[in-house]
């Protein structure tokens, strides 16, 4: 199962091919087809329409309305800074399962922030897949649970900070740069996200503290 594919929200019907318009509202219908996830974002009247029996349909996984945002100028190439948002996509796209722990503790780090929204939990052989919605775009991935023990909770979070930090690994250069461990604001927000002993307890970190317990 690939579970590392983002799909981008549609900017018209799958169905009748009407582009959006700003802020109106839309379906997304998640299915399973040939090995992948399959997202089809479908307008409101053709919902009307065809929605009886599409959640019966084969590899039906789920269904969510979203509202239409129509995206903003993207901002010039040079003043895009690599964030948590920006290095999550990165690693994504590696499609590479070295970064599968870092992956999780990005999204978890996200979704404490409200960048990113979990919208539906699957269940496959290796255990749980979030599925995810980057809010501002209604972009959806999925990540899996990587079930995290607490002792290798510190590793990741160095890993994680070191990514903020550095970046991703290149050929043949050494990673990370410096032996010692990364220190400053990115590697406090990781503790500040995921430590189970933090006093603002959400949602997700009852999630968090579930996986490592
Ligand atoms: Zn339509």
């Amino acid at each position: 199962m690939n579970d590392w594919n983002i799909q981008s929200r549609g900017h018209q019907c799958h169905t009748c091919q009407k582009p959006f318009e700003d802020k109106t509202g839309y379906h997304t219908v998640l299915g399973y087809e040939n090995n992948e996830y399959i997202r089809h974002d479908i307008c409101e009247p053709c919902w009307i329409n065809a929605s009886e029996g599409a959640t019966d349909r084969k590899g039906y996984i789920s269904h969510w309305q979203g509202t239409y945002e129509a995206p903003p100028p993207a901002p010039p190439e040079a003043i895009q800074k690599d964030n948590a948002e920006s290095l999550l996509r990165k690693l994504l796209k590696t499609d590479d399962s070295r970064w599968r722990e870092a992956s999780y503790i990005l999204a978890v780090m996200l979704e404490r922030k409200r960048v990113l929204k979990v919208k539906d939990q699957l269940k496959d052989d290796g255990g749980r897949i979030f599925v995810y919605e980057v809010s501002k775009t209604g972009d959806i991935f999925t990540i899996p649970d990587p079930n995290l023990k607490m002792e290798q909770l510190e590793q990741v979070q160095i890993e994680v900070a070191a990514l903020l930090e550095y970046g991703l690994p290149e050929k043949g250069v050494p990673w990370p740069p410096q032996i010692s461990e990364p220190e400053g604001e990115a590697y406090e927000n990781i503790e500040g996200a995921v430590s189970p002993s933090n006093e603002s307890k959400d949602e997700m970190e009852t999630t968090v503290s579930q996986s490592v317990a």
